[in-house]
């Protein structure tokens, strides 16, 4: 369709040759050049990077905010929706589609028709082809308006230098990712890095240690298109993925549990999709509240919330070491109970038995090998996921949402699902734009007059560090949701009705109250627990202050 073709309705002014040749311009910083010509010159304010779910949650809202705002929107795969165009066919979300997405249209569909076919909407979770085709809708519609010129098969390289243009704005370049087109864009306000929470998925990494010719290694992709029967089935990893596949095995392959190993490299705790009385629960903020309340004992949180439902584990008899957000029901979990486990920690290699049939699974220099029948299927799915290379942002590093006056990355500054913070940052720039920033309150809270709008948002907004297990970290996505209501806007009464219009906010459903002000008042009086600097609880005071007027919500 539309969005196959490169570039896809490319409107006349931006044609070949049309915008005039030879821009003047400045080459990091140094003296006037005169650029070569190249074959696509554009303009646009806001140059996209990637077309996954983080940049499309980006661009919805932008344009919600700024509807004459113009994008572009590179995009190395064929189509919108990024690591979901490789995903294996029987995914799904791993949480209710209400909450993920586009804001402006429903993942879920009409709620009637969900009605009518007697299924709850906020049960309801889409499998690969509605998310791709809720994406690609959402980028054919832009494309339509003109607000965006879109360019699948295309590669943006962040490491070209910044090339300030005479008469304002930056110039940057991407190409076709076949290497026959290059493409200049005049881009009048940033360039936003929608990359960076990209998955590495097992249809496209190979597996990280060494197998055997002849081994069998197939990915979740392969599964349902084998129809070869195997004496068993080892499933490399037990992060969504691989629980995803033991779940198919048994209710769609119909096989037999027994003849199921699944690798487990460490125990890891599992958010229950729907825990008792959800209507009650503060969604992923339990975990902070809990935390605050228990005094930042992890272990202590965890079990507490896993008496009440919102956690499981494997086995009960051990504790999970790791929290990485995998979510599922009851019953997957009981399917997963039923499997073998092993617990060896992680692989090291497969090879062949000295017999030449056998299959040899080794571990670390602790734990023997185990062996298995030559007809044995290896499922991969020991791909990192959502915690890909780029780990700074996960563990706390010194990244930056808001990383210089040209451009913006789109971390995840709440929790997942990734649309939400997306969407947040989407709103912080174009508040940043319109001038309806509470820049002086912003300023007050990093103690710096002086500042620039956007070093204002730059001090301010952190990645959430899911990796990192430190005692403040754990509230970041709490702070961050209270910072955003500080200095979204100059009134925190507009951001919560922005929060309530929001589709994918937790704040659009009727029950919900985020408790946010009383984790503020828990921060402040647990300064020491959290090992708050002077600084940071100055900022959560002068925080409960403001959100006063909020602190029911
Ligand atoms: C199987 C699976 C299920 C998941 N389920 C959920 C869920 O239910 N809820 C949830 O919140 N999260 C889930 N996640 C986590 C997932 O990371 C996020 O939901 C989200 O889809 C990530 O989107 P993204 O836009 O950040 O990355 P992507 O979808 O990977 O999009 C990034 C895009 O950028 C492109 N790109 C990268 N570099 C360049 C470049 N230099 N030039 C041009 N293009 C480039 C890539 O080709 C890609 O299309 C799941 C992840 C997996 C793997």
């Amino acid at each position: 369709g539309a969005c196959n073709a490169r570039p896809v309705t490319l409107p006349a002014a931006t044609r070949r040759g049309e915008m005039g040749q030879g821009l003047s311009l400045r080459v990091g910083g140094g003296k006037a050049t005169r650029e070569p010509e190249t074959p696509h010159r554009l303009e646009c304010d806001y140059l996209v990077v990637g077309a996954g779910a983080s940049s499309l949650a980006f661009v919805d809202s932008l344009l919600t905010e700024l509807p004459r705002a113009e994008v572009v929107l590179v995009d190395r795969h064929d189509a919108p929706g990024g690591h979901w165009n490789d995903a294996y066919d029987f995914v799904r979300l791993h949480q209710p589609s209400m909450f993920y997405g586009l804001a402006s249209r429903k993942l879920e569909g009409s709620w009637l028709w969900n009605f009518l076919l007697c299924r709850a909407p906020w049960k309801h979770r889409a499998n690969k082809s509605e998310i791709l085709a809720h994406f690609a809708s959402g980028v054919r519609h832009w494309v339509k308006s003109g607000r965006v010129r879109y360019y699948p098969r295309c590669e943006y390289d962040f490491s070209q230098p910044e090339a300030v243009h005479s008469e304002g704005g930056t110039l940057r370049r991407f190409r076709g990712c076949d290497g026959s087109t290059e493409y200049t864009a005049l881009v009048r306000h940033k360039v936003v890095n929608g990359t960076e929470h990209e998955p590495l998925i097992p249809s496209r990494c190979p597996l990280p240690f060494p197998v055997d010719k002849g081994v069998e290694v197939i990915t979740p992709n392969d599964l349902a298109a084998s129809k070869k029967r195997r004496d068993a089935y080892v499933v490399l990893g037990c992060g969504k993925t691989g629980m995803d596949v033991v779940v198919y095995l048994q209710r769609k392959m119909r096989v037999d549990p027994k003849r199921i190993h699944l690798v487990v490299p460490s125990d890891v705790w599992i958010w229950n999709r729907f825990p008792p009385e959800i209507w009650r629960r503060g969604g992923p903020w339990d975990y902070v509240h809990r935390y605050l309340e228990l005094d930042g004992d992890f272990d202590k949180t965890l079990l507490s919330l896993e008496a009440e439902g919102l956690f499981f584990r494997l086995d009960p008899e051990r504790m999970p070491t790791v929290l990485r957000h995998p979510i599922i029901e009851q019953g997957e979990l009981d399917l997963l109970k039923r499997t073998n486990h092993i617990r060896r920690g992680r692989v090291s290699s497969i090879v062949r038995a000295a017999n030449g049939k056998d299959v040899l699974v080794k571990f670390g220099p602790n734990f023997l090998p185990l062996t298995f029948a030559e007809n044995t299927a290896f499922v991969h799915c020991c791909s990192p996921g959502p915690f890909n290379g780029h780990l700074a942002a996960f563990t706390g590093g010194s990244v930056d949402v808001f990383d210089s006056p040209t451009s913006v990355s789109l971390y995840i500054i709440f929790t997942p699902p990734a649309s939400l913070p997306s969407c947040a940052i989407a709103y912080l720039e174009a508040a940043a734009r319109r001038g309806t920033l509470d820049l002086e309150f912003g300023r007050n809270l990093v103690e710096d007059a002086d500042l620039e709008p956007w070093q204002v948002l730059q001090r301010l907004f952190h990645p959430w560090p899911a990796m990192n297990r430190g005692c403040k970290e754990q509230v970041a996505p709490i702070l961050n949701l209270a910072l955003f209501f500080a200095v979204a806007d100059r009134d925190c009464l507009e951001v919560l009705r922005w929060f309530r219009g929001n589709k994918l906010s937790l704040f659009s459903t009727l029950y919900y109250r985020s408790n946010m002000w009383n984790a503020l008042n828990a921060m402040a009086a647990k300064r020491d627990v959290l090992r708050l600097t002077a600084w940071e609880e100055r900022v959560v005071r002068k925080l409960i202050v403001k959100l006063e007027p909020i602190k029911e919500f």
